[in-house]
């Protein structure tokens, strides 16, 4: 059993009262009110008592559910490396073909970059992740397997996804097909998908492809929508027409989604009607441009979740593996200020990502209440432990110093996975 002392839950005043957290076998077992809420120590001491149990001192601090990036991409990133100023053209098929050209001189094999922004990411809360790994004409499986053997040296502290990600398209080039399947029966988790309408300008194939292989492996389907306006209601519809036509609800999710930052509030809310008849989950990178409708789609119960999409690599120099950090972009591009809607950014960079990778939606519940995602008993004791008045000033803050906990152990402490760095 492992004691965590003297935490504040999810507050929103500085003066929300401390609890005691109990946990055992890796959750979340009793939450009472603080024995010695008094403890000051800046540095909390931690040590077995008499009985065995591991205590904890949380010193006062917020207590947070750990975070989840369920829209990365592994593979790509540059973080820890020399800085290389941006050389793309600003077109889609710019970007893949600058990253095409460039990502063989990393500084870094693509399993240890991988490594190092999964180190990162943990250090900063996060305790699950989905990424997208290329597979293409050009690169084969290899970014697929530095990614799969990343994750997989992480695995005791991380929960894991993996999407073999046709970046280049499916039907512009030859044997993307074949390499997409091969993906899926070595580990993939899910199929991607890019832009059937704009980028393949195939629609009805590319969308074939991926649903089709989906069902001969059983895995689910994570498809980047750049589309906008009425090309990407159009592909909405498809994607949630084949959901239901193949019983797939709550195993397809749609990421970036702007079709629902530009078309008419009207059609917005009759696409999200769609996509949450069908089960479709959604995905943000909090773009500076193209904030997603959120209060519709929570009224709607879709699920949403966050991710960080590109962290300094070719693609852009934004990024720096912080998920609390980007939950403070997610704020800031919806132009909140009021505590209750900031707070609900925190719940998509928590539980909302972890209902996407689970297949769940959301019921309305609070997140102190939610006994399978959020901090109530049962849940899984995957927090963040942070000096802070409020969950709002957490966001705003960021502070550096967190405490990171899996299944109730701690994982990363002071910006460092614990342990040090894995793999070379
Ligand atoms: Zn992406």
């Amino acid at each position: 059993m492992i004691l965590v002392k003297n935490v504040r839950l999810f507050p929103r005043t500085p003066d929300a009262p401390a609890v005691d957290v109990e946990i055992t076998e890796g959750r979340i077992s009793r939450l009472s009110p603080a024995e010695d809420a008094a403890t000051e120590s800046a540095s909390p001491t931690t040590g077995p008592t008499p009985t065995g149990a591991e205590v904890i001192d949380g010193a006062g601090r917020i207590l947070l559910p750990s975070l989840g990036d369920v829209h990365a991409h592994l593979d790509s990133n540059r973080m820890g490396q020399t800085f290389r100023p941006h050389t793309a053209d600003g077109t889609l098929h710019g970007y893949i073909m600058n990253d095409r050209e460039n990502w063989r001189a990393g500084e870094r094999s693509v399993a240890d970059q991988a490594a190092f922004a999964i180190a990162r990411f943990v250090a900063s809360g996060g305790t699950r992740i989905r990424s997208h790994a290329q597979v293409d004409a050009d690169c084969g499986l290899e970014r697929f397997h530095g990614v799969k053997a990343a994750l997989e040296a992480h695995a005791d502290v991380l929960d894991f996804q993996i999407v073999a990600f046709p970046q280049a398209g499916i039907v512009r080039e030859q044997g993307v097909e074949e390499l997409l399947d091969a993906a899926l029966a070595d580990g993939a988790d899910l199929v991607g998908g890019l832009d059937p309408l704009l980028y393949d300008r195939d629609p009805v194939s590319h969308l074939d492809v991926v649903f089709g292989l989906a069902d001969k492996h059983g895995k689910g389907i994570d498809i980047h929508l750049h589309e906008a306006g009425t090309a990407g209601l159009f592909s909405l519809e498809e994607i949630a027409a084949r959901t239901r036509a193949a019983g797939m609800a709550g195993q397809v999710t749609v990421s970036h989604a702007f079709a629902l930052n530009t078309n008419p509030e009207p059609e917005v809310a009759r696409i999200l009607d769609v996509l949450a008849e069908a089960g479709v989950a959604l995905t943000t990178v909090a773009p500076a441009k193209g904030a997603l409708p959120q209060a519709l789609i929570r009224a709607r119960r879709v699920a949403l979740g966050l991710g960080e999409d590109g962290q300094r690599d070719y693609w852009s120099p934004y990024g720096d593996g912080d998920l609390l950090r980007r939950t403070w972009q997610l704020a800031f591009t919806n132009g909140f200020r009021a505590d209750a809607d900031i707070e609900g950014c925190l719940d998509i960079a928590s539980r909302g990502g972890a209902q996407v990778m689970a297949g769940d939606r959301p019921d309305g519940s609070a997140l102190v209440d939610d006994s399978r995602f959020g901090l109530a008993v049962g849940a899984p004791a995957d927090f963040v432990l942070i000096d802070a008045d409020t969950v709002t000033s957490a966001i705003m803050d960021c502070p550096r110093d967190r405490d990171v906990f899996k299944a109730g152990r701690l994982i990363a402490s002071g910006g460092e996975l614990a342990g040090g760095p894995r793999l070379s």
